[in-house]
Formats: C-alpha cells, structure tokens, sequence
C-alpha cells in the first residue's frame, strides 16, 4: 500500500466540476483583485462562523500579523501564546517588535494551560494569543474571563480549527478577533495561500480591511502603515466552492478519527477531546516513545507521517534572545518529543486505516 498524507489531489476530482467551473468564471471575468467573488466568501465566512464581520486576506500568518496591527500592538507589548505550535504564531509577535511569552500547554489536549496565564500576565502584556492546536479549540471562557479582568485583547491562533465548535459555538468567532488560513493542508483548504480574520467590532473590521490593502482608505489615500494582504480572487472562487460541502468533509474526518480511536483501543495515548468540543482534525496525532525509528519503519511500508512539531519554539534559535532554557516547558518539550501524526484526511479508507494501525501495533 501506498498511503497519501492528505488526498489533496482525491480532494480536487472529487468536485472537479464546480471547482473549475468557479475558477473559469474568475478567469473570463479578469478580476483577479477584489473581484465579486471576495465579498461573496466573506459574506458566507460571516454566515458559517456566526461572526459579524469577516476579512479574507493572504495567509493564515498575515492574519495573525493584521489582527496584532488592528490592536495597536508595538515593540515591547508582551503577547501571551503557546511554545507549542507553528512558528507563525510567535513569529508575527516578535515581527511586530513585540515579545511572545510562553506558557506551557495541557498534557492531554496540548492547548494552553490556562491554570498557568495569570501568572505571566504583567504592566506590558495587550493580549492572549491562544492556539486551537490540531483542530481543537482552547479553553476560551478561562481565557476570555481573564482577558477581561485585565482588559487584555484574545486573538484565537484558529489556523487548524475553522469549523471546529466549542460549546456550540464556531471557532474563530470566539474573542476579540479570530485568524484563520486556508493553506492547502488546512481543513478548509484552497490551492493556495489564503487565510481570514472574525470580529464583531466595526472598528477593528474596518481597520483590518484598510491595513491588508496598504492602510488605504480610498484609492492612494493612507490612513494607516499597512500591508499587501489580499487574497487572490481565484482561491475565494475555490473556497467559496469548497464551503459548500465543508461540513461533510468535517464529518468524514470525524468518522476517520473514530475508526482510528476504535482501531487503536488502548493500545496508545490517542487525541482527546474535551466533552465541550467538537474537532475537525487538522490532524490526527498519536504519542509514541521511540517516534524517530517507527517513522522510518513506516516510510518503508507505504504509510507517510508527519512531526507537529518537534521542537517548541522557545528552543528555537530564532527566539534565542528570548533567553528560555531547556526544561522551561515540560509539557511542551515531552510531547514535542512524542507527538506524530497520522495520515488524516475525508478521503482515507478505512481499509488503508486498518493497514496504519495493523503496522504501527506491530511496530510498537
Ligand atoms: C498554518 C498555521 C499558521 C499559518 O498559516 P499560513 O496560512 O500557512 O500562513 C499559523 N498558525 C498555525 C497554528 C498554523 O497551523
């Protein structure tokens, strides 16, 4: 067997028809910037989440970087977040001369820990940056309470969550401002870079909408230090699209993750998720000891996998001036150490699930 990652390509024939027929349209319309298409995909973005206004924009990172910018954030803010992510939370933080202070995640659902935030709160810090790590969301009624006591903002890191509810509500319509991308191996991909913001404050929604087009207010006129950040009417064609049938494709990862959980009983530590949440599995991740060799093992029986992620990001170098230690974040640093994720994806079958499981528990 030869497995594929995330069936991108499976993921495209299955609605090749609408896709192209959306794409074309772009084509023979030639708007290829703003076109009709963007405010139609925020508009059904608004819809989906629930929340009042939504910004396309160029990337899941951009959305992070506009979100920091809209509240004003400048060197030295502290942003609180988590170690245990991909760079570009932390990333656009110290892009803006702002400092990212980590705090350690929850050892089950690896968001988080919200028992360890008072602490790290101080005169500097504007905001909390929470992640809804792998699909799942953060614990955002901890997190918003404490956002309240201190009058801090909460921008959601929903970059693997869109979809995803908690208590019945809609990731990224969950604080102050949500980020979301549309990277092709996001949930909700399109076939390209893409990403989005969520807010119900006109003010901050109209802000974010100048500063992705340079700051402008009118055509030329700059009200604000902004950023190229659009997203290209092409991939709201593709997304728009893509929308239609979202929520079945949630619903086929959530039947995957299942097989998986059922397949692996309590032969290994498996995802879990909290009763107040429903996932839509960015990825499905497993921790095992000796990860490195059954990777390869894996690689050489047809089944590819994937470390998200193997160093947190206050050992990287690039944060060195941060000046975090080994052992600062246990938690982080022992599942950086175990974590793997598995092919995951609406398309897998659970033929090919059986043969993951079969070799791993062999392997293991
Ligand atoms: C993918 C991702 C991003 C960045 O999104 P891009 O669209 O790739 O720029 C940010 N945060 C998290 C947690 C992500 O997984």
């Amino acid at each position: 067997m030869n497995i594929d990652f995330a069936n991108l390509t499976k993921a495209y024939l299955e609605h090749k028809e609408g896709i192209d027929y959306s794409i074309n349209s772009v084509i023979s319309s030639s708007r290829f910037i703003m076109g009709q298409e963007i405010n139609e995909l925020e508009a059904a973005l608004q819809e989906y989440t629930g929340s009042k206004y939504a910004i396309t924009c160029s990337s899941g990172t951009d959305a992070l970087l506009l979100a920091m910018m809209a509240i004003d954030i400048k060197p030295g803010d502290e942003i609180i977040t988590s170690p245990f992510t991909f760079i570009a939370t932390a990333e656009t933080i110290a892009f803006l001369g702002a400092i990212p202070v980590f705090v350690d995640i929850n050892e089950e659902t690896y968001n988080i820990d919200t028992n360890l935030i008072e602490e790290k709160i101080s005169k500097k810090t504007k905001a909390i940056m929470p992640v809804s790590l792998f699909g799942q969301i953060a614990d955002m009624d901890e997190i918003n309470e404490l956002a309240e006591k201190y009058k801090l903002a909460v921008i959601e890191d929903a970059a693997q969550s869109f979809g995803a509810t908690y208590k019945g509500n809609k990731s990224c319509n969950l604080s102050t401002i949500g980020c979301t991308s549309f990277f092709p191996a996001k949930p909700l991909g399109c076939f390209g870079d893409g990403g989005a913001l969520f807010t119900d404050d006109e003010n901050l929604a109209d802000k974010i909408k100048s500063m992705r087009i340079h700051g402008q207010t009118e055509r030329y006129i700059h009200k604000y230090v902004g950023i190229g950040g659009r997203l290209d009417t092409l991939q709201a064609a593709v997304l728009l699209e893509k929308l239609k049938y979202y929520d079945n494709d949630i619903k086929r990862r959530h039947n995957v993750a299942m097989y998986y959980n059922q397949k692996f009983g309590n032969s290994i530590i498996r995802p879990f998720i909290k009763k107040e949440n429903t996932s839509v599995w960015a990825q499905y991740s497993i921790r095992i000891k000796k990860r490195d060799t059954l990777q390869v093992k894996l690689k050489e029986k047809g089944i590819p996998t994937a470390v998200h992620y193997p160093k947190p990001l206050h050992l990287q170098e690039c944060f060195g001036y941060l000046g975090y230690k080994k052992g600062a974040f246990p938690v982080s640093e022992k599942i950086s150490n175990e974590i793997m994720s598995l092919p995951m994806n609406p398309y897998i079958t659970n033929e090919e699930i059986n043969y993951i499981v079969n070799e791993i528990k062999s392997l293991i």
